[in-house]
């Protein structure tokens, strides 16, 4: 395997419209917001009321959809499902939207979820109540690697 997941572009290639989740989902440790917290800058219809100023852990947020992962229908408001890469690049995380726990069982979630698995990437599911690391049968990665990733996610802080 290469240093990085095969996603289709190594920039944005779509852009967010409508969809906002990544500002409940992800923690903002400057504005001290939690996980699967609504930013307080969310306006109802107008996204980021902030956005010239937003924090760094903002302006540096990526989100793969935006990168080319999935169809136009795993937008993250739509799938109930937000994928990130892990910090090592050689994994994905898939945060799920918390009104919709199980939605990286089913749709485009899922699909996304089994696409990755069998290209050999490991996919970490995480819910504000559960964890749950999903190992592909053929990747390559090692087994220690793919172990190493699996305690990782399952033992350390989400950000
Ligand atoms: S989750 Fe992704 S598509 Fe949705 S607003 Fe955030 S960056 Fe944009
Ligand atoms: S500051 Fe803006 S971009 Fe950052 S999480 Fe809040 S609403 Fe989203």
């Amino acid at each position: 395997m290469s240093d990085s997941i095969p996603v289709t572009s190594s920039e944005p290639v779509r852009p967010c419209g409508k969809c906002n989740v990544c500002c409940t989902i992800m923690g903002v440790d400057e504005l001290d917001k939690g996980m699967w917290e609504r930013c307080s800058n969310l306006a109802t219809t107008r996204g980021c009321s902030c956005y010239d100023t937003r924090p760094a852990s903002c302006r540096k947020f990526e989100c793969m959809w935006r990168y080319g992962l999935g169809s136009n229908r795993a937008r993250p408001d739509k799938s109930g499902v937000m994928f990130v890469m892990t910090p090592d690049r050689y994994g994905l995380v898939a945060f799920v939207d918390a009104r919709q726990p199980n939605a990286w069982r089913k749709g485009e979630g899922a699909r996304v979820v089994d696409e990755y698995l069998g290209k050999g990437v490991p996919v970490f599911v995480a819910t504000p109540k559960s964890r749950k690391a999903l190992l592909p049968e053929r990747s390559g990665l090692s087994a220690s690697k793919l172990e190493a990733m699996k305690q990782q996610f399952l033992n350390d802080e989400l950000t």
